[in-house]
This record gives structure tokens, C-alpha cells and sequence, in this order.
């Protein structure tokens, strides 16, 4: 079988051109003479197309790779691209992890700021507190100058002389209420109680809270004692203060005039009649509470709960 003398392809019966290069593979007609001249012509066009063939072919398979590579390129592209992409979510994402952080510094710092506002309160109640903690002490430990209608109960309860200061307690008792010799009941409850709370605090201070009117009704409330009279209740507060000795009733002048004396024997002298001996006090001056709390702060209340206590007995 004979081939192109251009590009080697087989040649078919059919074609009288080449199915690759195009090459005319027409045969001369035998009854031609052909000069010899003319062949070697034909023999140099012949291998000048066929080197021309294959610089065309190299150029071909130049053209190819080139192809493959523009390929490649367009690939390693998207791959760059990609990347950058990556990198661009990877910087998006390190701004928003910078603004979280810069949240979270902003809090910190509020936080910081609030737990500082939060010690200098703290700091400050600290203070007020001590400041009220004094302001009660210096009101309990009478710093409140006496009215000069108490100095000789004053200086006779500074001399430790309980006697003459439980007559001079009646006696000054019976001028607050402008009576001549004893308080009549309705007397008691009108007494007014900054006047009573200064006769029970010169008893507390000189008496290093072992006398008062407070000390008194104390006992009483904790035997059961309320504002209804109770025969064994008031006796029980007789016994306890030591008013009563052997289950009767003792004298005034039996009654022990030192500190040793019971807690709460005195005052006793407070110028409140009664037929049958003495009348619990806080029943009578109980009756001071409603007029008695708006004078008194409600530390004192409590603490002296004596002067307004009796209502709730
Ligand atoms: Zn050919």
C-alpha cells in the first residue's frame, strides 16, 4: 500500500487527495513521457512540502501545549483565587475576633468601673453606718445636754444617793405633770416622753443600766406582763426587783438604796397613786407609746423598749 510522501498516511483507493495534508496523490498518466529533469524537480517540491508538513505539525503540538498550558494557568488562577478568598474570610474574620475583643475590653472596663462605684458605696454605707452607729451612742450616752429641771436628779444619781434621787425623780415627775402630790392616771399617759426618756437615761448612765424605768418594764413584759392589771404577774414583778421579800409587800424604807440592790428596784418613788401599792408603771406610762414615737428614732425604740412598750403587752 503506498502512502502520502507528505505526511506518511495511508492512502486510500477512493481519494485522490490525502485525508490529512491535502496532498493531490493523483498519479502522473503513464503515457507521459516524464524527463528525468522534471522528476528531480518534482523530488525537491516534494521534500520541501514535507518539511514544510512538519514545521507546520511541531507548530500544531506547540499550539496544543500551549493550550494545556493556558489550561493549567486558569486553574492554578482559580486556585489563587480561592486562596485569596480564604484569606480574605481569614482577615474578615480576625477584624470581627478584633471588634469581639474589643467588646469584651469595653465591658471588662465597665465592669471594673461599676465594681469601683460598687467599693466606694460600700465604703460610704460603711461610713453613714458608723456615723448613725456614733450618733446613737452619743443620744443613748445623753450627750444631748440635760435640761437644768434635772441637774440636782443629776447630781444626786452622779453621787450614787438612789434614795434622795427616787424622791427628787417624784418630785420633778409631778412638776412635768403640774400636779401638787401624786399623777392621776390620765396624768401618766399625757406624760410627755422626751421628759420620761430623760428621767430613765440619768437612771441608765448612773446606774450602769441596772435602774430605769425601761430596765423595770423589761422585766415586766418578760414576766407576762401587760397593760390589764394581773395580781400574780404584778407580785412575780414585785419579787423580781425586790419591792416584795418573804411574799409581802416591803416598806419604802426597807427597800435597798445601793447598786447592789436588785436590778430594776428603781426608781420606785414616781409619784403614781394607787390604794393598793404601786401600779405597774408601764401600765400607766405605756399608754405614751402613740405620742412617744415620733420623738424617738427607731434605734432607740428598740433599744429602750421600755418607754413605748407597754401597748403591745
Ligand atoms: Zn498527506
Amino acid at each position: 500500500m503506498s502512502t502520502c510522501p507528505i505526511c506518511n498516511t495511508p492512502k486510500l483507493e477512493e481519494n485522490s487527495t490525502c485525508i490529512t495534508c491535502g496532498f493531490d496523490l493523483s498519479p502522473y498518466p503513464l503515457s507521459l513521457g516524464i524527463p528525468q529533469d522534471y522528476i528531480k524537480l518534482e523530488q525537491i517540491k516534494l521534500q520541501w512540502a514535507k518539511e514544510l508538513w512538519c514545521k507546520f505539525q511541531e507548530k500544531e503540538d506547540q499550539q496544543k501545549q500551549i493550550a494545556e498550558l493556558l489550561k493549567g494557568q486558569t486553574k492554578l488562577n482559580e486556585m489563587v483565587m480561592a486562596k485569596l478568598q480564604t484569606v480574605q474570610d481569614v482577615g474578615q474574620m480576625q477584624q470581627e475576633l478584633e471588634n469581639k475583643q474589643a467588646q469584651i475590653r469595653n465591658l471588662q472596663e465597665k465592669n471594673e468601673a461599676i465594681q469601683a462605684e460598687n467599693l466606694k458605696l460600700q465604703g460610704e454605707i460603711t461610713t453613714l453606718q458608723a456615723a448613725i452607729k456614733s450618733e446613737e451612742e452619743q443620744q443613748t450616752t445623753s450627750s444631748v445636754p440635760t435640761p437644768s429641771k434635772y441637774t440636782k436628779l443629776e447630781t444626786l444619781l452622779n453621787a450614787q444617793n438612789f434614795r434622795e434621787a427616787d424622791e427628787e425623780t417624784r418630785s420633778v415627775m409631778l412638776a412635768v405633770a403640774n400636779r401638787q402630790i401624786y399623777l392621776r392616771v390620765e396624768d401618766a399617759e399625757n406624760f410627755p416622753c422626751e421628759e420620761l426618756r430623760t428621767i430613765d437615761n440619768l437612771w441608765l448612765k448612773y446606774s450602769q443600766g441596772k435602774f430605769g424605768i425601761s430596765v423595770q418594764q423589761e422585766i415586766y413584759k418578760n414576766l407576762g406582763g401587760t397593760k390589764q392589771y394581773n395580781r400574780k404577774v404584778w407580785e412575780s414583778f414585785g419579787d423580781e426587783i425586790g419591792w416584795r421579800s418573804g411574799g409581802s409587800w416591803l416598806n419604802y424604807n426597807e427597800l435597798n438604796f445601793s447598786i447592789s440592790a436588785p436590778t430594776g428596784q428603781l426608781p420606785m418613788n414616781n409619784g403614781i397613786s394607787a390604794p393598793t401599792g404601786q401600779l405597774p408603771m408601764c401600765m400607766e406610762l405605756g399608754a405614751q407609746e402613740k405620742t412617744c414615737e415620733p420623738h424617738l428614732p427607731p434605734s432607740l425604740l428598740s433599744r429602750h423598749a421600755l418607754l413605748p412598750s407597754c401597748q403591745d403587752m
